[in-house]
């Protein structure tokens, strides 16, 4: 049973109902159907031939290494991949759009039926069913200003024109706007996983249209509760939502659209079924076209064009050499690491970080006391990266991915040295932080900041003793407190230890010898 969210809006109960459409720029090194290089940031109109510009006389040769990666893909998202699929031509016309069409596919989509699982706040997973998934080219780029400059006219960059598009459509089986943003975060961990895309928004490689409509129907609320895809014709009218850059945006877009088809519906007035632009200034969607006004694309198959034949063995291949999953390696690495469910998922949000924590894991493996069992290495290594390197990370605004290409100063090794001296009880934790900071500022190996600053450990216990001594002499007032029952006022003296040693005092050893001393 689906446990579904059903809004309680001036007295009525609402469903809202949602299905993405998500447009993934393919991470290939030339065109969809010519040799043209894909790049960003390039100037104006440098990577453009006769074919992507739509000049006569030229033919398209598809990119196999786009196929490639919509398989991968496919395989990721668990569709059916067909044998058959055949490339269309969507008509419309339109400056960007050079051809004055755009080769994509329609009745025959490359994968169709597939599903990513994820999960939610209360920790039940959710399948999110993917209707289908095809293969396009996408539009070149309008200019309607230079920097803060408006023009009267507009300019045409073509260099994005031809570059290779997945568009993956959910069907209408998301029920509320955090359902909506873990899929998206999922989706796209999944497909950076697998090479596919690296998946950035604000370049423009990741976009997602939402549809939109809100169901007061009990007969529906029953369907989702027994978690069954709804027939279409069930539901409320949509509307679709563009224009939205960021998870923020798709977030308070939805929100805002939710609210407007409830309020219509209370008022008893109609939704008309049309495309909406968030407008991130003045928040709020606004119509840019009804359905009167919709395209008729007039649809037909590319003449230029085979049909896509994709062979069993080539699907073979392509899953035998496909990366591991987010949510294979999540299970991986609590069954093999004894990490808690939460660390776990930490640790493969990111694939860079996943592979940062396990490379530290099993350089530490190899040199480091037998006796500590990997479950301790493991859970040390997690804990130093998810608290001090991610939270430096953090703080400079940077993530993994950027600090393993920008960052040479510090590597795995280093965080497995740092481990190993805290393990081997080198250093006591209260050092931990500012060892790491020296390491983060000079890039120096912790074992020699250590030798530098003297800071190993004390753990010799007659040194312990007589410091322990001391500190009790020094402290009469509080021995008294603890010897009348006071247990709290043990922490003020070892406190003080602490404070003598420069925070170099084995802490547990401290604690016993101040136990022993004291009953
Ligand atoms: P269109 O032909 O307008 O593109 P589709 O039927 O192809 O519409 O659906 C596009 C997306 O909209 C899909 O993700 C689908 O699940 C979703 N969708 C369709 N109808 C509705 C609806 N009434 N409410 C919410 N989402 C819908
Ligand atoms: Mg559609
Ligand atoms: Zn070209």
């Amino acid at each position: 049973m689906n446990q579904i969210n059903i809004i309680k809006y001036e007295n009525k109960s609402f469903l809202p109902v949602i299905g993405l459409e998500v447009h993934v720029q393919l991470n290939t090194k030339t065109k969809m159907f010519c040799s043209c290089a894909v790049e960003y940031g390039q100037q104006s109109n440098k990577n453009i031939c006769p074919v992507c510009t739509g000049q006569p006389g030229v033919l398209p040769v598809l990119n196999k290494k786009a196929v490639e990666l919509a398989i991968r893909s496919a395989i990721a998202l668990n569709c059916k991949i067909h044998q058959e699929s055949i490339f269309a031509r969507k008509n419309y016309y339109y400056p960007d759009l050079p051809k004055n069409y755009q080769i994509s596919q329609y009745e025959q989509p490359v994968a169709t039926d597939g599903y990513v699982e994820i999960e939610l706040e209360n920790k039940n997973k959710k399948k999110v069913f993917i209707h289908r998934m095809h293969l396009e080219e996408d539009a070149g780029k309008l200019l309607h200003s230079i920097g803060k400059e408006e023009l009267d006219y507009s300019l045409v960059d073509y260099n994005r024109t031809g570059t290779p598009l997945m568009e993956i459509v959910t069907e209408p089986c998301l029920f509320s706007v955090d359902e909506v943003t873990e899929y998206l975060s999922t989706l796209r961990n999944i497909l950076r996983y697998i090479g596919v895309s690296d998946c950035d928004m604000e370049k423009g490689t990741f976009r997602c249209d939402a549809n939109v409509s809100v169901s007061t129907n009990n007969e529906i609320f029953n369907l989702v509760e027994q978690e069954k895809i709804i027939p279409i014709k069930l539901l409320g009218t949509k509307t679709e939502l563009k224009n939205m850059n960021s998870f923020k945006a798709i977030k308070e877009a939805l929100l805002y659209e939710i609210e407007r088809h409830m309020k219509n519906i209370i008022l008893g007035e109609k939704i008309v079924q049309e495309t909406r632009l968030w407008n991130e200034t003045a928040e709020r969607t606004e119509s840019m076209r009804s359905k009167e006004e919709a395209h008729d694309y007039r649809y037909f198959p590319e003449p230029d064009l085979l049909p896509l034949i994709i062979e069993k063995e080539w699907i073979e291949e392509i899953k035998e050499n496909i990366a591991e999953l987010p949510n294979k390696k999540k299970e991986r690495f609590v069954l093999v690491y004894s990490l808690s469910d939460y660390d776990a998922n930490v640790l493969v949000s990111e694939q860079d970080l996943a592979n940062f924590f396990e490379k530290t894991v099993l350089e530490l493996k190899k040199d480091i006391n037998e006796k500590i069992d990997l479950k301790t290495i493991a859970k040390n290594v997690c804990n130093i990266i998810t608290t001090e390197f991610l939270g430096r990370l953090n703080a400079e605004n940077k993530t993994i991915s950027e600090f393993i290409v920008s960052n040479k100063k510090i590597s795995h090794t280093h965080i497995a040295q740092l481990t190993k001296l805290l393990l081997e009880g080198t250093i006591s934790s209260k050092l931990l932080k500012q060892i790491f900071d020296q390491m983060w500022q000079s890039g120096d190996m912790p074992l020699s900041i250590v030798e530098k600053n003297g800071l190993v450990q004390i753990s010799d216990s007659k040194e312990l003793e007589v410091l322990v001594d001391e500190v009790i002499n020094e402290n009469p007032k509080i021995v008294q407190d603890y010897k009348s029952g006071k247990q709290q006022a043990i922490g003020s003296l070892i406190g003080s230890a602490m404070k003598k040693t420069k925070g170099k005092a084995n802490p547990k050893l401290l604690t016993e010898i101040f136990k022993k001393k004291l009953s």
